[in-house]
């Protein structure tokens, strides 16, 4: 696959891992051509998005707001889908290579999906796709015989961390987070946080959603479980450092002892830009590591008690079953809610355990009842919001 072309459909491609992964595309020289796109409300920007970079499809996937668009600055050659089954048509076209999966929540889990069963290769940045159901996103990747690749910072330094040795040999991995922008903020003072402060990370630029989970660090939480599937270790096998510069990505370590980590700024186009290119390593437009001017790289371990978001992403991966998908769907609800103004920032997380805990947990859950679940946890946290 080195010399040859990859024709890639990029799955929410206005959002912020999407224009990353355009800026990646853009600095190929032709090795990278898109062939779809995706957005959900932002329409003048997808149409932006075609003129420039010419796919054969673009999807709306929200038929509502399709309807509403004029489509007059669409290109003409360019053919639009629409709905949630444009995005399965798109991805399981024979022209289509790599999938970039980067809608964010719970609605990037049926494009993925789709990809994954027509056999593609997906560059994997909707982690909840994996949080909500791990097991059987990596069972149907086996079946159908389809590479997921991950895009996550930590998962791809992990990812290549693995490569320094075998299997069998990881002692565990460690997964770093920056803290967020309340790494020191007291339990008073996390109780005032308003959106704005919120939104405002210290080291990363993302969309609305992961920013909270960040803040909250139910971002790492996540990521604990995304890892549990994805490399299939056991939860004791993952522990979390904080780490506020975001240049170490993640750890590896071995049996006797070695830990090997991935360096870099932070910048997602390297993650995103090794998942598509892998297992080859291209020029990549990103900022370098300067390791010639001071700088200092420092490590802590996480407040459990500040950020119960951690111990409660523990819980869920040895859990495994439904809790995923609950935790998952009462967490994007929540971060709505904060972001709404109806729940305080530090009400997201209890909230997300008192959902939890009402649950009727079930080990072995098909995919239908995960998705029954995830609309069940939303409407329990608007419960909660309301009491
Ligand atoms: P953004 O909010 O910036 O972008 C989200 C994208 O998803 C947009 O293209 C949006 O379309 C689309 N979208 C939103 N809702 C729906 C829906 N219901 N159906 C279909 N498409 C929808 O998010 P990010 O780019 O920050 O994050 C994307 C994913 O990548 C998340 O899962 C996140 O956890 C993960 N990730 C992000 C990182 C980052 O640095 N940003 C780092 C690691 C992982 P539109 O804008 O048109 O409404
Ligand atoms: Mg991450």
């Amino acid at each position: 696959m080195s010399d040859c072309v990859r024709n890639i459909a990029i799955l929410g491609s206005t959002g912020s891992i999407g224009q990353s992964t355009l800026d990646v595309v853009a600095a190929s020289n032709g090795r990278l051509r898109v062939v779809g796109l995706t957005a959900n409300s932002r329409l003048v920007k997808l149409c932006e998005q075609a003129t420039e970079f010419q796919p054969k499809w673009i999807v709306a996937s929200n038929s509502d707001h399709a309807s509403a668009f004029d489509w007059s600055s669409k290109p003409s050659d360019v053919e639009l889908l629409l709905g949630p089954e444009g995005i399965a048509s798109l991805v399981s076209r024979p022209e289509v290579d790599i999938v970039v999966a980067a809608i964010v929540g719970s609605a990037g889990l049926t494009g993925t999906w789709a990809a994954l069963e027509a056999g593609k290769t997906v560059a994997l940045a909707n982690k909840e796709t994996l949080v909500m159901a791990g097991p059987q996103v990596m069972r149907l990747a086996r079946e159908r015989n389809a590479k997921i690749l991950p895009v996550d910072s930590e998962h791809s330094a992990v990812f290549q961390g693995l490569e320094a040795g075998a299997r069998q040999d990881v002692k565990r991995i460690i997964l770093t987070a920056s803290g967020g922008p309340f790494r020191q903020h007291t339990r008073n003072q996390l109780a005032q946080v308003t959106v704005d402060e919120a939104l405002a990370h210290p080291t990363w630029e993302m969309g609305p959603k992961i920013t909270v989970d960040s803040a909250t660090m139910m971002n790492k939480a996540l990521e604990i479980i995304e890892a549990r599937w994805l490399f299939d270790l056991e939860p004791d096998q993952i522990d979390v450092v904080v780490h506020p510069q975001s240049i170490v990505h993640s750890l590896v370590e071995f049996r006797d002892g070695s830990v090997v980590a991935q360096l870099s700024p932070p910048d997602m186009k390297l993650p995103i830009q090794y998942a598509l290119t892998y297992p080859d390593r291209w020029d990549c437009p990103s900022p370098k590591l300067d390791l010639a001017s001071a700088m200092s790289l420092d490590f802590e371990p996480p407040d459990l008690d500040r950020f119960p978001a951690i111990g409660l992403g523990h819980e869920v991966a040895r859990a495994g079953g439904t809790a995923g998908a609950v935790l998952n769907a009462a967490n994007e609800a929540a971060v709505a809610g904060f972001l709404e103004g109806q729940l305080s920032f530090i009400e997201i997380v209890p909230a997300c355990r008192s959902v939890l805990e009402n649950h009727q947990f079930d080990a072995n859950p098909t995919l239908e009842r995960l998705i029954e679940l995830d609309t069940w946890a939303r409407q329990e946290v608007t419960r909660w919001v309301c009491t």
